[in-house]
């Protein structure tokens, strides 16, 4: 049995709003000073920084679980996360033909960096990865499990970009049966109000300071510390 501390919503410097210094090293060592055990990375409708990401983890003792943040057609925010970055990086594929092909403008957006384990950066992604994609809220549960991932709806104590603020409701043919809520809401009003979810909590960073401290996050308990053991509780643990 273990417990484990974990912040399964984090965005890297490949995210337009995310942090220049969020680099796969400084990402991963911050965590660990925090505490945390596990982390997924969810960089906005993207797994790229995953692979590097993932790698530093395997070798400082944290477990990194790949993921994205996509964004849906109503400009709802859903993170989804693998078990490994094999069944990601299809999903990337997939996601990557249904983003909007809007060049970004660094000076605006921020910087698109792809990084290697060595914090190089090794490239940049051209086009506008905050946009809405053309998938639809009530296909993205089923689209995640096709690819092998599991969906939770995103933030949804905040106003933009959270499912709440944007269409003022959930309901079970949605498809989800988890919901993330940031470190300070009142998780017990969510629980009460939506029976048919399970919750996590988790710190949407975007840069190093953000990252959740341990006790601020969600503590879960699995069978043993792996990524599999972690993908699971995600999949099926209340
Ligand atoms: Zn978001
Ligand atoms: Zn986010």
């Amino acid at each position: 049995m273990a417990l484990l501390n974990c912040d399964f919503h984090i965005h890297s410097c490949l995210s337009p709003c995310g942090d220049d210094d969020m680099t796969p090293n400084n990402i991963v060592n911050m965590s660990l000073l925090n505490g945390l055990d596990v982390i997924a990375l969810t960089d906005h409708n993207t797994c790229g920084n995953c692979r590097s990401t993932m790698a530093v983890g395997a070798e400082n003792g944290l477990i990194v679980l790949p993921g994205m943040e996509l964004t849906t057609a109503e400009e709802i925010h859903v993170t989804v996360i693998f078990p490994t970055i094999e069944k990601a990086e299809a999903f990337d594929g997939y996601v990557s033909s249904k983003r909007m092909p809007i060049k970004n403008r660094a000076d605006i957006y921020g910087n698109q960096y792809f990084m290697d384990s060595m914090d190089n950066v090794v490239g940049e992604e051209p086009d506008l990865l905050i946009l809405a994609t053309e998938i639809g809220l009530y296909d993205v549960a089923g689209l995640a499990e096709e690819y092998g991932g599991v969906a939770t709806l995103a933030h949804i104590d905040r106003h933009s970009n959270g499912v709440l603020g944007v269409l003022g409701n959930i309901d079970e043919d949605m498809g989800f049966s988890r919901a993330e809520i940031t470190p300070n809401a009142p998780e017990d009003r969510y629980k009460e109000r939506f029976s048919f979810l399970s919750f996590v909590k988790s710190s949407d960073a975007h840069d190093l300071l953000t990252i959740a401290e341990a006790h601020k996050c969600s503590v879960i308990k699995t069978k043993d510390r792996s990524a599999a053991s972690v993908f699971e509780y995600l999949k099926n643990g209340k």
